[in-house]
Formats: C-alpha cells, structure tokens, sequence
C-alpha cells in the first residue's frame, strides 16, 4: 500500500502544482487520470523522490518515503513520459546497461534477466536492433523493461500511452496488466479508456487537487439513470452547452451527438443511456473548472484551467474517432 497524506507543491512561479493531494494506492494497477496540466508528473515525480514535496506525508509499505529515499529507490520502477533512448545502441547492450546500474553485478543472473523482460516485453527478436529504428510502441515496451529491472515492489509509468496507436496501446497495457498484484502499478494518464479498461482502482485529478478516487464502476454507478444523449445541429450545439450541463460531445455521421448530465429528461429527444467513466470525468472536470472560476483565482490558475479545456477536446475527438 502507498498511503499519500496532505501532499502540496507550489512551484517558484506559484503554480499550485499538488494541492493537499491524499490517496490510498493498494496493490495492483491503479490509474491516475486527469488532462494536461493536472499535476500528475509533479506527483509521480514526487513519489519517486526526484522532487521534494513542500509538506505532506508518503509511506510505501511501512517506510517513510520522504526520509528514506535510497531504500524507495532500490524497490522503485520508473518510467518517465519523457524517457530518451541511446538511439545508436541495441535494446540488449542498453538493458543490460542499465541492469549493471541497477546493481545486477552477476552477469549469469543478469543475463537471464535481460532476456526474461525482453521476452516479456515482446522484444526479444528485436534485441540487436538500434532503439533509434524502433517504433514508438516498441521504445515504451522498452521503457517497461528498464522499469522492471531488479523486480520492483512500486512501478511508476507516467503517461506511456499517448501517442502510441491503438495495437500498440493495448499491447502496452495488457504488459502492464500482467506485472502482477503485488506490486503497486501506477499509470497516469489522460485518456480514460486506460482507465476503463484495467485498472480496479482510480484517482481523477485536475488542478492539483484529487476530484475523486475509488473504483471506476462505484464512480460509473453514481451517475445511474442521469445520462442522457441526444443528436443535434452543429448550429444548435452551442445552446445546449449553455442550457445544460454538456458532458461530451462527439461527431456521428458528421452531426454531434452529446451526453447530458441531468436528473429527468433535459428535453424532447433526449434519451437515457449507461452512463461510462468518460461520463464520470467531463463532470468531475466540469465541477473542478466551475469551482476554479468562482474563486476567480489569479492567472495561474486561469492558464490551468484552459490547459484542461484543451485536453477536454483532445479526449472527445479521441472518443469520435
Ligand atoms: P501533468 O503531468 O498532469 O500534465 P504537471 O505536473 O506536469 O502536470 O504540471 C502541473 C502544473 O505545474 C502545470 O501548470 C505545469 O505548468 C506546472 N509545472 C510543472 N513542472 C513545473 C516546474 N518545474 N516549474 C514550474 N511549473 C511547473
């Protein structure tokens, strides 16, 4: 169990990057969504010691993470979003690189190593080739197996899927899925089907601040009976925005088709439908802008909060297409 107590960082420009952050992260593969901008880097970089929080707690098993960082370190597997590859070198020669750093020093135990996470990875036939001539999916493949050197007890995997596409996407996840349950697996991300998809638990977060956390399906269920979906004009759309509280749209057949959050029927045409974890996110991520805007808090938050409207977007043209 990871147990994250009042956690906050403020930046020297002033963006309040974690805000109180509190989360209880048990074994298994938890996911921490939220758009660009939320905080989930800050924190995961926190986690792994990297930065220093400016007050707040996190103990990992019993060890006091904050004061004990070595002893994190060695049970740590990190997989930054912006990890970079020797391109020149083969993925064999740069793990096993990378497994001598770890502290691997007997070669017959490193060796088997090596060859057991290429193999899980599903790089093994491609382990002589340079990493520059890898395709994207390949290169996070291999940042999972650099991660799982030395078989850590905490995984951390910071938005590995974007822009990875579809095959590549599932391939990742389902390696992800299968690094087993005891050991602690968080993923962040901005697209909620990584979410949906796998992990029993969740945290949504945006602007610093933890919006919910649970399992997906408790969350889902919250919104029983209180989705609705309708087709519209593109004319019209803007007006249903403002009427009602507009959770997604996306395009079918050229025309919007929205989902509404709503106690009783919005309007004629509208009809109830399951509502799903996308659903439970542009509500929370609704909320969250709302309240940000009433407090009218200063610049920095303003840039956060459009940051978020941007990803919004970006999520519902990825659910279009
Ligand atoms: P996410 O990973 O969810 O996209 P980040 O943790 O990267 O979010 O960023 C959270 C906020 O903190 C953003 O407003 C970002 O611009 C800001 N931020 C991140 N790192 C720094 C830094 N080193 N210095 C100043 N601001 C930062």
């Amino acid at each position: 169990m990871l147990t994250i107590k009042h956690l906050n960082k403020t930046y020297a420009n002033g963006v309040h990057a974690i805000n109180n952050v509190s989360l209880e992260i048990p074994n298994g593969l938890f996911g921490l969504l939220g758009p660009n901008g939320a905080g989930k880097s800050s924190l995961m970089r926190t986690i792994a010691t990297l930065q220093e929080p400016d007050s707040g707690s996190i103990h990992f098993q019993g060890m006091d993470v904050l004061k004990e960082k070595e002893d994190l370190r060695r049970q740590l597997g990190y997989l930054p979003q912006d990890f970079g590859v020797y391109p020149k070198v083969s993925a064999e020669d740069l793990l096993t690189h990378f497994a001598i750093l770890k502290g691997l020093t007997q070669k017959a135990q490193r060796k088997e190593m090596v060859e057991s996470l290429l193999r899980q990875t599903n790089l093994w036939e491609a382990r002589k080739r340079a990493l520059g001539s890898y395709s994207g999916g390949m290169r996070q493949r291999f940042g999972i197996a650099q991660a799982l050197l030395g078989a850590p007890k905490l995984v951390i995997v910071d938005e590995p899927t974007a822009g990875l596409d579809p095959d590549e996407r599932n391939r990742f996840l389902n390696l992800l899925a299968e690094i087993g349950e005891q050991v602690v697996v968080i993923l962040s991300t901005h697209i909620v089907e990584d979410v949906t998809d796998l992990c029993p638990r969740m945290a949504m977060i945006a602007q610093g601040k933890v919006l919910i956390q649970g399992e997906p399906q408790a969350a889902i269920d919250e919104l029983k009976n209180k989705v609705w979906r309708k087709s519209v004009s593109k004319a019209a759309l803007p007006e249903y925005q403002s009427k009602f509280t507009v959770l997604a749209s996306r395009l079918v057949g050229g025309k919007p088709q929205i989902n509404v959050y709503s106690e009783s029927q919005p309007d004629e045409g509208f009809v109830q439908v399951e509502a799903d974890l996308e659903d439970v996110y542009f509500l929370q991520l609704r909320a969250s802008q709302a309240s940000a805007n009433l407090t009218g808090q200063a610049a920095g938050a303003a840039t956060r909060a459009s940051d978020s409207a941007g990803t919004s977007d970006a999520a519902t043209a990825s659910r279009a297409a």
